[in-house]
């Protein structure tokens, strides 16, 4: 049986018929109970999974996962990361991720196919190259790398933007070449792979229904496949996460609202990097297939549901022929919606909840993904030894009651602008 990948494996199995390959994950039946139950089978569920049995050596765990593992947002966004944050609470912290992205590949042995190939936020007026100034600044101070270019420069790098545009005149761009783009569903794939092989029970096609409290502590889940007991119910739902919090009688402070992304056909290669249109909201960067990969605002009103509008549809092909005309005759081959946990300061939680024994991760707003392995690592953490990540020290729950938010955009609770 070949269960670790490399190449003298590939040679090995391309020479037998390729028959020694092993399934990627067991599919056990739950057990009575396990010491970690975690409620979501998404990027940030597998990672804390793998994290709590790699770094804790607690591996009596298990993932429930109401659909398939991987068929939340961690495989239906845009694929971006970065670390290109202004405010102390969270720039060790995306920085933390980053750092576990570049080191991702070697420590699942998984191809996540991690590309480091440079993030560019434009801007387009004096006022936001003055932002743009003061985050490029922060980063370096937190020791992150960060270049400010000029309009020269980023002529130079993407010759075919609108620079003549009279309403949206490129300035510049703040770039950060570490950022990038990691293939989104092998990162769920190799997190789940990683923990399945630590011990790591991955349970899919089954609903967390109920959480059981009793005497103020949390002590199982109710699924569609019976009552599963744990010592401790961690949380990582995502769009989900105030329906499943309700389960504990918790209203969390956060909105779901829906995010679309876009694909197009296959072109030939002319995006290195993630490029960002500062004037409106708008990113885009071109697949290994050729595909250009976007996206833009958020559909701007509250919903469980997995799929978009056609005016936000409109509006962000609107923004991508402002800043780059000459994809307009470019077809759309496919697009979806992913369901989002928008706080209500646009930043994460990762901490303790007023129930003993449940904890929760949630209000990844749309920028979750390029947090799933610090998300992982520093939840594991808290769920391990019950006192938080350093790096995460400030993304706590009652922050909203004690009023230091970690508000990015400075727009207050109002969870559609963030
Ligand atoms: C279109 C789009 C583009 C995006 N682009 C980016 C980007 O470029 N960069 C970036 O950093 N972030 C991006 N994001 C955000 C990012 O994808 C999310 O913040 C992140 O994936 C959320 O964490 P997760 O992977 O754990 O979520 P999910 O994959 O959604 O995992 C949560 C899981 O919980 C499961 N679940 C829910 N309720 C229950 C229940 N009752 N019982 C059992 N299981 C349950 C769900 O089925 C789901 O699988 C984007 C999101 C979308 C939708």
């Amino acid at each position: 049986m070949t269960d670790r990948y490399s190449f003298l494996s590939i040679l090995k199995e391309a020479f037998s018929g390729q028959k020694g390959w092993e399934p990627v994950w067991r599919e056990p039946a739950p057990k009575r109970d396990y010491e970690v139950v975690i409620v979501g089978g998404g990027g940030h569920g597998l990672a804390t999974a793998h994290y709590l049995a790699k770094e804790h050596g607690i591996t009596d765990v298990a993932v429930v996962e109401k659909g398939y593992l991987g068929s939340g947002n961690v495989g239906r966004n845009t694929t971006i990361v970065r670390s290109n944050y202004l405010l102390d609470g969270n720039i060790p912290f995306y920085e933390l991720s980053m750092k576990l992205w570049e080191g991702l590949e070697q420590d699942l042995n998984y191809n996540a196919m991690v590309s480091q190939r440079g993030v560019l936020n434009l801007f387009h007026s004096d006022a936001q190259r003055d932002a743009y100034a003061r985050r490029g600044n922060a980063m370096r101070l937190n020791g992150v790398d960060a270049e400010l270019l000029d309009q020269a420069a980023v002529k130079k790098m993407l010759p075919f933007l609108d620079y003549d545009n009279a309403r949206f005149p490129i300035q510049g761009g703040l770039i950060q070449r570490r950022g990038g783009t990691v293939r989104h569903d092998a990162v769920a794939w190799g997190y789940a792979r990683a923990a399945d092989r630590r011990g790591v029970d991955l349970i899919q096609n089954c609903e967390v229904t109920g959480i059981t409290v009793e005497g103020g502590r949390a002590i199982g889940v109710e699924t569609t496949r019976g009552f599963i007991g744990a010592k401790k119910v961690a949380l990582a739902a995502a769009g989900n996460s105030s329906r499943v919090a309700a389960m504990a009688g918790l209203r969390l402070p956060i909105e779901s609202h829906v995010l679309q992304a876009f694909v197009s056909e296959g072109i030939k290669p002319f995006i290195d990097g993630v490029v960002t249109f500062g004037a409106g909201h708008f990113y885009i960067s071109q697949s290994d297939k050729g595909g250009l990969v976007f996206g833009g605002d958020i559909d701007g009103y509250n919903s469980y549901a997995q799929r978009g509008n056609l005016p936000t549809i409109e509006d962000v092909c609107e923004g991508g022929m402002a800043l780059m005309p000459r994809i307009g005759r470019v077809r759309l081959l496919r697009h979806w919606g992913g369901l989002m946990d928008m706080s209500m300061d646009g930043s994460p939680i990762i901490d303790r909840t007023p129930v003993d024994g449940l904890y929760l991760n949630a209000g990844w707003c749309y920028g979750g993904f390029k947090a799933t392995p610090a998300s992982g690592f520093c939840f594991a953490h808290l769920i391990a030894r019950d006192e938080p990540h350093p790096d995460a020290a400030a993304l706590r729950l009652d922050r909203f009651a004690r009023g230091t938010l970690i508000d990015e955009k400075g727009v207050g609770a109002q969870p559609n602008l963030h």
